[in-house]
């Protein structure tokens, strides 16, 4: 079972408003173990939708169209997936009815542009909205014995994660048969480059990709370092768990100390264990980094139990006089480890 997300709006396409809901649905996808294999934006033009679809239909089993399903002009979604299903809009009473009741129940006229959206592609179903008086969604069956499928969604996010919650993946999960699960786990590293690390771990991706269940990925990080991200597929919640913590355990012993943490265990985080683990405190001398070094160790909970304080010496003559750094070149490695010392008695 292969998925593909189309999001629709020029807006999108202007920058204008970032692209969060394929975002969200690629990680709704993923957590239900449905592989997600491309992604397209497209604007609001009827013949570049048709296309988008039309390309999505032909490489994936289900795809789902977000956003354009409202009651303006510029909202063609519908039309763009009667055309590609080769069939009419149609009026769906039962929507009608919904939206006449809720404008009703609010004592307002109703724009006769709304009634728009109770026009389905024949053969679709509508999917009632959670939250009512808004865009319904749709179910439409495509390709020979309806065997494929265009879920479209609106594209105000609250009102597509209510849609894709409690109808979309349901249904997906259901045609897609097997029931299995993605999950992830990525192991933080320091002091190696992305090429460096692919070269320590060729040989282990290498039988990774026989087996075919675990993958791994790089995330170059800048100051967070690179990120390993392990990700396997398995039948249940244990196995995955089980495979990850396998492949956690090998790469720990390939890659030794440059992990320095798990998931969202930052640099910080790693350092306040260290120092919880022995006893010690820490205070820091910066220059360069103008405190961002203290700014971070702060955020810790509970680094007042092992955070002393910090000097931000940028001036020479403050690391002299301050931090007591011998005369001369202040941008070299004594220099540093004299600010360190410094810093070190200053603040006990
Ligand atoms: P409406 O009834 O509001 O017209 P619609 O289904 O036609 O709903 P759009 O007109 O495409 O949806 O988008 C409505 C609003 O939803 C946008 O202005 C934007 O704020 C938000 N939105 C649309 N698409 C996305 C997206 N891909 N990611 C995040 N937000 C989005
Ligand atoms: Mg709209």
């Amino acid at each position: 079972m292969r998925c593909e997300i189309v999001a629709v709006g020029t807006e999108l396409l202007l920058g204008q408003i970032v692209d969060t809901n394929s975002a969200w649905l690629g990680e709704q996808l993923a957590l239900a173990g449905i592989d997600h294999t491309h992604s397209q934006v497209v604007g609001d033009n009827l013949g570049r939708i048709v296309e988008a679809l039309t390309l999505a239909v032909e490489r994936s089993d289900a795809v789902i169209v977000c956003g354009g399903l409202g009651p303006t002009q510029d909202d063609i979604t519908r039309e763009a997936i009667a055309q590609v299903m080769g069939v009419r809009l149609v009026q769906d009473d039962d929507v009608a009815d919904r939206i006449l009741e809720m404008f009703a129940s609010r004592g307002r006229r109703m724009p006769a542009n709304n009634l728009r959206q109770a026009m389905v592609p024949e053969g679709a179903v509508a999917i009632a909205d959670p939250q009512p008086g808004t865009a319904p969604g749709l179910i439409c069956p495509v390709g020979p014995d309806g065997r494929k499928v265009i879920y479209a969604l609106p594209g105000v996010p609250y009102e597509m994660k209510a849609i894709v919650a409690g109808a979309v993946l349901p249904d997906l999960q259901r045609r897609s048969g097997e029931p299995a699960i993605i999950r992830s786990r990525t192991l933080r590293t320091w002091g190696e480059s992305e090429s460096g690390l692919a070269e320590r771990l060729a040989d282990h991706v290498a039988e990774l990709d026989v087996s075919g269940r675990v993958t791994l990925a790089y995330l170059a990080s800048g100051i967070e370092g690179i990120k390993v991200r392990i990700t396997v597929k398995a039948g249940s919640e244990a196995e995955a768990q089980r495979l990850l913590g396998e492949e956690e355990a090998v790469l720990r012993e390939l890659l030794g100390s440059l992990v320095f943490g798990v998931d969202d265990m930052a640099m910080e985080h790693a350092v306040a264990e260290l120092l919880v683990e022995r006893g010690h405190t820490l205070a820091v001398a910066e220059s360069l980094t103008g405190g961002l070094v203290a700014a971070r160790l702060v955020n810790v909970p509970g680094a007042s139990g092992w955070f002393r304080g910090g000097v931000v010496a940028y001036a020479s003559d403050v690391k002299y006089d301050l931090l007591d750094v011998p005369e001369g070149p202040v941008v070299s490695e004594e220099a540093a480890a004299a600010m360190a010392t410094g810093v070190r008695a200053r603040l006990g």
